[in-house]
């Protein structure tokens, strides 16, 4: 029976394994942490619908709240605009701790081993093919690797460069996190439930603030890494505004990281795939990268359920990219665009852009082709008003850039290789990463 070693706990490998394990494959999930600390002490909101797709199901109805209005600030906080959760809003709000112990408990019941505690180094390659990987608790050998250790992935990093696959993010690809929940100073319950602020304090990043009924959510992102000291800053800033930040920290209180970019240019090799953070399959916009993770196990799993010749070769893997960039992609992936022309914005000029009340930003919602054009027009028609309403050559030329680039990017999803050619494969890498240049 064919073994697949899932390479750290991330969503969507766990997902894969369950898939993989239910029909019939050996699958080992090799996670560095315990198996109740795996993922952070916070919650999260993604796409209910993901769930259903991996086949894991809904959790009960007490373990999920549905996503309400956000309301978007510009930097100096004096303009908004608020985006409405839609009637019936597939969104849902759960703590990561439940999301974990739902995925975990499914996998479990389709067979996957864990291996917990357990600190993956290193792929191991033999003929330029990856067979195992290097761990604290020895070598571990298996006939397909699947990399699921998040962005900072010891495996992709560790890949031989003839396999073409990118290692490391560029700057503005990577969104370092503070994150705590502070206790609730006042009794009040406060008119906006979720505020997020671009550019705060005119640092390239945002900040949120979501009040719960027990505690107020406080998130500090940027672009460059910060200190403890800057985070603590921010939210002093952000308590001169919202006076029920208390200053106890109830839970979180650390940073992660999450990759805000396109995703991977080549995803596969041989013996390889990446999932999830690993391939950042995150939507470059706003982070979220849960969904995105799960429907993507999905279609891992059938690509390797249909390798009748259980080669798990770049050539037999290669349907798992080409279907998630025909599927997923195009929905995130041009956001990367938008999302570099506003990381790189100045706050005075992002006011301008609020004042005019030019940008509207969209709900997630993958598998619909129609969706995917609209998407596509929308974000040019945004960019094009981001011009006109700020009079400045240069940035007038770099948004130009991103718009055309746009339209390149869509073609060039629409033109992802059918068959796999390592040539033909490479010469398509390029061009999608020169767009990102
Ligand atoms: C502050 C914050 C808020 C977020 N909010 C949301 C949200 O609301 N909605 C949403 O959809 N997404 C959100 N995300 C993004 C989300 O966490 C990821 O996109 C999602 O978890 C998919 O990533 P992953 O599971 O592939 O990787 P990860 O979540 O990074 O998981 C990787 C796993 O691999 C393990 N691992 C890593 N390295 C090793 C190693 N060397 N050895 C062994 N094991 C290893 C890790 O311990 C972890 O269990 C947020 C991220 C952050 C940081």
């Amino acid at each position: 029976m064919a073994e697949i070693i899932i390479a750290g706990g991330g969503h969507g490998g766990i997902a894969a394994a369950a898939k993989l394990s239910k029909n019939g494959f050996n699958t080992t999930v090799y996670e560095r942490n315990e198996k109740n600390k795996m993922g952070y002490d916070w919650t999260d909101i993604f796409d209910r619908r993901a769930l259903i797709s991996a086949g894991i199901g809904m959790p009960s109805e007490d373990k999920f709240t549905v996503k309400g209005d956000v309301t978007f600030y510009g930097p100096s906080g004096k303009t908004k605009f608020v985006q409405h959760s839609p009637k019936n809003q597939p969104q849902i709000k759960m703590e990561r701790s439940d999301i974990y112990d739902l995925l975990i408990s499914h996998a479990e019941s389709c067979g996957v081993k864990f291996e917990y505690n357990c600190n993956i180094n290193s792929p191991i390659i033999k003929d330029d093919r990856v067979v195992g990987i290097k761990t604290d608790k020895g070598d571990f050998f298996g006939d397909l690797i699947i990399d699921a250790c998040g962005c900072d992935s010891p495996l992709r990093k560790n890949l031989p460069d003839c396999f073409g696959i990118q290692k490391e993010m560029k700057p503005f690809e990577k969104f370092n996190i503070y994150r705590a929940f502070y206790n609730n100073e006042t009794a009040e319950n406060p008119q906006e439930g979720f505020k997020l602020t671009l550019l705060p304090q005119g640092k390239s990043g945002i900040g949120w603030v979501c009040s719960e009924k027990d505690y107020t959510d406080v998130l500090i992102g940027r672009f460059e890494p910060f200190t403890i000291e800057e985070a603590d800053q921010a939210v002093e800033y952000f308590r001169t505004l919202n006076s029920n930040i208390g200053t106890d920290i109830l839970r979180g209180g650390s940073f992660a990281s999450i990759p805000v970019r396109q995703p991977l240019a080549k995803m596969v090799a041989d013996g390889y795939a990446a999932i999830g953070d690993s391939a950042f399959m995150t939507i470059p916009l706003i982070g979220s990268g849960i969904a995105n993770a799960l429907y993507a196990s999905n279609i891992l799993a059938d690509t390797v359920l249909s390798d009748i010749s259980k080669s798990f070769t770049a050539q037999t893997l290669w349907n798992y990219q080409k279907t998630y960039f025909k599927k997923i992609a195009p929905m995130s992936a041009p956001l990367a665009c938008l999302k570099n022309v506003l990381a790189k914005m100045s706050a005075d000029k992002l006011d301008t852009i609020f004042d005019k009340d030019i940008i509207e930003f969209q709900e997630h919602i993958p598998f619909n082709d129609e969706k995917i054009y609209k998407l596509t027009v929308k974000l040019s028609e945004i960019l094009i008003r981001i011009k006109n309403a700020v009079s400045d050559k240069d940035f007038s030329k770099e948004v130009l850039k991103s718009v055309k680039n746009m339209a390149k990017l869509v073609s060039l999803i629409n033109s992802v290789p059918s068959e796999y050619s390592e040539d033909e494969v490479l010469v398509w890498a390029q061009k999608y990463n020169r767009i990102f240049d």
